[in-house]
């Protein structure tokens, strides 16, 4: 069967209307993976039999009137979300062999909607970096240009939808590990509200930013998977019930800061051009400031690492990792080079003396880029700029420069800071893809869903 192309709106007719049977569906892509992944290499894990046995399971569901929108539909989770009793290794040495011992929340929602898991993709080591090359295993190559990176650090999740090895895929976005991987595979990524999707059972890199969101082909199925997975949940004491009141005010804002220095020039052309079309379909275009921009990728590296040293110190080879012999040695022979700088440099900006230097400063520049978009949002209804600066760099151009490395967040990292929506969405240029980013107002995820998809449609 044909499986290029499926969304989970597709997918879903096709099963409802008995076209094809899960088991069929959950088949071919197994197959797709088996002939892809060798050349793109976004799965860590397959999850073979369990998919089978769920794609069993949807069907029966399906026979029973009791359907869903993702009933049968295959996806695929970043490796950092729990799936009991598979591996879930963060990508990294230390959990190599790492058997989770329960469901996260948004696996537990999916799994209950009869959802399909063909397995667990590549990231970032513990979701740190912006390539997927920090993984410890293997980088994964963006399937849109071989040569390329597919971003990161969900860029298996983005790499796998881009190739049609799943419908569609999770992933986590910390400082944009949703939105540049998109961006970079030429599909469209979500990253919530922060409090408004569980974070329970999702390996932990810097807790006041981490949100769990959907990958996708197109913008009306990432809202059907962020309706699935959103919630209040007990295990995540951050998560929030609110209502969202409809609106159909459509007022973008354009920050200059967003067009200084350093934006490649094809970017910016292609998100001028997006401009224009939205003024086309009835925009009202509004220059805005976000003047503390300049200080948000100083702010964001010195808070996540923070946070990161912090959750990342159960590791100790007791509680989890290679051998009991030795916390230290666990430490330093299975974390990568990339986890143990974030960790000392946490530690560092932590340590008295420190502390007031460097982690007192950035948090109180992350409420001045808040209240930045405060501002912004009186204006307007959502924000429009470039997710990434440049274009999907190939695949070792900046491994060794993180300075460069660190530059290509520059505009998602605001947002995590900020604790806003954020989506993702392809522009429509040649060549190689452009994310146009749209960021939203908390907790107005249908408004910005609802702007994205008048120019995804
Ligand atoms: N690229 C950023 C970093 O390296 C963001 C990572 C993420 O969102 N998980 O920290």
């Amino acid at each position: 069967m044909k499986i290029e192309n499926l969304t989970i709106k597709s997918a879903h007719e096709g099963l409802k209307n008995g076209d094809f049977t899960s088991v069929e569906l959950t088949t071919a892509y197994l197959k797709k993976i088996e002939e892809k992944d060798e050349e793109i290499r976004a799965f860590v894990t397959v999850t073979k039999d369990l998919a089978l046995k769920q794609a069993k399971e949807a069907d029966e569901m399906i026979k029973r009137g009791e359907m869903t929108m993702l009933t049968g539909i295959p996806c695929a989770f970043k490796d950092n979300y729990l799936i009991k009793d598979e591996k879930c290794t963060a990508s990294s040495k230390f959990l190599e062999n790492y058997i989770a011992p329960y469901n996260a929340t948004v696996v537990e929602k999916l799994k209950k909607q009869g959802a399909v898991f063909l397995g667990k993709t590549n990231l970032d080591e513990f979701a740190m970096g912006s390539s997927c090359e920090k993984s410890a295993f293997f980088a994964t190559k963006n399937p849109r240009d071989l040569q390329r990176v597919p971003g990161g650090s969900s860029g298996g999740s983005a790499a796998a939808v881009a190739a049609d090895m799943c419908v569609y895929a999770l992933g986590t976005d910390t400082g944009g590990s949703i939105r540049q991987p998109a961006s970079f595979c030429g599909v469209v990524g979500l990253k919530p509200t922060y409090g408004t999707v569980s974070r329970n059972g999702i390996i932990a890199f810097a807790s006041s930013l981490d949100q769990a969101g959907p990958i996708t082909k197109n913008v009306t199925d990432a809202q059907i998977v962020f309706e699935a997975i959103k919630g209040v949940d007990e295990y995540d004491s951050t998560t929030v019930e609110y209502v969202e009141e409809e609106s159909n005010s459509f007022k973008i804002g354009v920050p200059k800061e967003y067009f200084a220095e350093g934006l490649d020039e094809k970017v910016k052309e292609s998100i001028m051009v997006a401009i224009d079309q939205y003024r086309k379909m009835g925009a009202e275009i509004v220059d805005v400031s976000l003047p503390h921009t300049e200080y948000a990728l100083a702010c964001y590296y010195i808070i996540a690492p923070a946070e990161a040293s912090a959750n990342l110190a159960r590791f100790d080879g007791l509680r989890y990792g290679q051998n009991i012999d030795g916390i230290i040695e666990n430490r330093t022979n299975y974390f990568g080079s990339e986890v143990k700088k974030r960790i000392m440099l946490g530690t560092y900006t932590l340590s008295s003396g420190y502390y007031d230097a460097f982690y007192k400063k950035a948090l109180k520049a992350r409420t001045l880029i808040k209240n930045d978009f405060e501002e912004a949002f009186k204006k307007v209804d959502v924000i429009l700029g470039p997710t990434s600066p440049c274009l999907p760099f190939k695949l070792g151009e900046k491994q060794e420069d993180p300075m460069a490395m660190y530059l290509s967040d520059i505009y998602t990292v605001s947002v995590n800071l900020a604790g806003l929506p954020a989506i993702s969405i392809p522009s429509k240029n040649e060549g190689l893809p452009i994310g146009i980013h749209l960021i939203g107002q908390p907790f107005k995820e249908k408004a910005l869903l609802k702007i994205a998809n008048n120019y995804d449609r």
